[in-house]
């Protein structure tokens, strides 16, 4: 289930005389390497330029003065949105439920399904070729998915969550949320959403920023751990991974207790919680992980209210949750603990193109190298989704997701906001290009 096959052919080709970015958490380059990648999308063959034969009738692309590297994979995407920012009177519990029943119309089903093939795109183009979207309106990702696994829509890979589980009118609910008012109704809903066809599962263990109402319900904890077992215990059953919105550490602790595999944003960490993260026996694979979404935690407080039109109680809320975000990866970063990353795309200027700004932050302010943090985005990424053997690094074998950029990422992170060229299960999307909100870029650009 978590990972489907892909029956179309694609047209075979090598890229010849160019750079490898290892992927390594050292930064490891190869050169005058050449690449081959068969007609079902895999890398068939990695050697040395002068000793690789590429077969007759392959395209061959010279790649010389080039670096080649895996595509991104962004573990915390939103399709519903795509980075201006949020009004947040569509966030209150009112503006929420008549959004809710709008998307519920034909037309609105339109529109969220406009919106998704529209940020897909824009994530492919800047050379993410893995998603997992984490908070859905509905199951339109779903059936996206299925269509680009089917090659009738070029796209990343996606792993899709559909709604969020929260309590009830909690973080999320009603509009990207089912609402369990107890255990029965969290496993009654988290078999819905595997009966849909989901091949993620989103937790919220805590209040959020976004649609906060009143001080300090960002991070102050909603669903209990019980409820959270439950929805985790039936995730595992079908060999799915459980993330979980946890924005304080009692959240954290209530989530890891419970067996989720990744923490989303995160807090401060205990030494205990550190340990569950290392050897968590609730968890599908035996660890849980962080993926701490530095872009959506240090954009919405890193400018005044008038800027992201954000509410005052949301402003004084982001403050203590992007500290705690923050704090929570360096120490992951310093123990050890794996850090994945994703961006939280779709909140407020967390556009659908800069998941590279993500790996920028990582360096910055938590602690990585630039090639950590491009490890971490890679095959650390990949082996949170159970597809470590699919992608995620250049080798014989796997999917060809990759990514032609001018510069080595591993020195120069800035070089994957432009990818030349981006490959998708084999598939390239020649010319690269996104809409860029300039304004958002510039103010980025400025204070982070
Ligand atoms: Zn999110």
């Amino acid at each position: 289930m978590a990972s489907r096959k892909r029956h179309t052919t694609v047209e075979p080709f090598a890229l010849e005389h160019t750079n490898i970015v290892t992927g390594d958490d050292e930064g490891r380059t190869l050169h005058d390497m050449t690449i081959v990648i068969d007609e079902s999308g895999r890398i068939s063959d990695v050697m040395p330029s002068p000793q690789i034969a590429v077969p007759q009738g392959y395209h061959r692309i010279d790649a010389s003065g080039k670096f080649v590297a895996s595509g991104l994979i962004n573990m915390h995407v939103h399709l519903f949105a795509d980075g201006k920012p949020i009004d947040p009177r569509q966030a209150t519990p009112r503006g929420q439920a008549l959004l809710a029943g709008l998307v519920r119309t034909p037309v609105g089903r339109a529109y969220i399904r406009k919106k998704a093939i529209s940020g897909l795109d824009t994530l492919l183009n800047s050379g993410v070729t893995t998603i997992r979207t984490v908070g859905d309106v509905g199951y339109t990702v779903v059936g996206l998915r299925d269509k680009i696994a089917a090659g009738k829509l070029l796209g990343p890979r996606v792993f899709a969550s559909g709604p969020m589980l929260a309590s009830p009118g909690g973080h999320g609910a009603p509009l990207v949320a089912l609402e369990c008012k107890d255990e029965e109704a969290a496993r009654r809903n988290a078999e819905a959403n595997i009966d849909h066809g989901v091949n993620a599962i989103k937790i919220a263990a805590t209040g959020g920023i976004t649609d906060s109402q009143v001080a300090g319900e960002a991070g102050s904890p909603q669903m209990d751990v019980a409820s959270m077992r439950t929805i985790c215990d039936a995730a595992h059953a079908c060999g799915l991974i459980v993330a979980a919105h946890a924005q304080s550490p009692e959240g954290v602790m209530n989530a890891l207790t419970a067996g989720v595999d990744t923490i989303e944003h995160g807090s401060e960490l205990t030494d205990e919680m550190i340990a569950l993260f290392h050897e968590n026996p609730n968890s599908l694979h035996g660890y849980s992980s962080l993926i701490p979404t530095l872009s959506a935690g240090m954009s919405i407080n890193a400018f005044p209210r008038e800027v992201t039109g954000i509410t005052e109680i949301q402003y004084e809320n982001s403050k203590p949750v992007a500290e705690g975000m923050l704090e929570g990866a360096r120490q992951a970063h310093m123990n050890g603990i794996r850090v994945g990353v994703g961006t939280d795309t779709g909140m407020t200027f967390v556009t659908q193109y800069a998941t590279w700004r993500e790996l920028y932050l990582l360096t910055h302010y938590a602690g990585f190298t630039a090639a950590e943090a491009f490890y971490a985005a890679t095959r650390v990424n990949a082996e949170i989704l159970g597809i470590g053997g699919e992608t995620g690094s250049i080798e014989v074998g796997k999917c060809a997701d990759l990514l032609v950029l001018d510069a080595d990422p591993t020195q120069n992170l800035r070089t994957l906001a432009a990818p030349k060229l981006v490959v998708a299960a084999g598939r390239p999307v020649w010319r690269p290009s996104v809409k860029r909100f300039d304004d958002i870029d510039r103010r980025l650009d400025e204070r982070l």
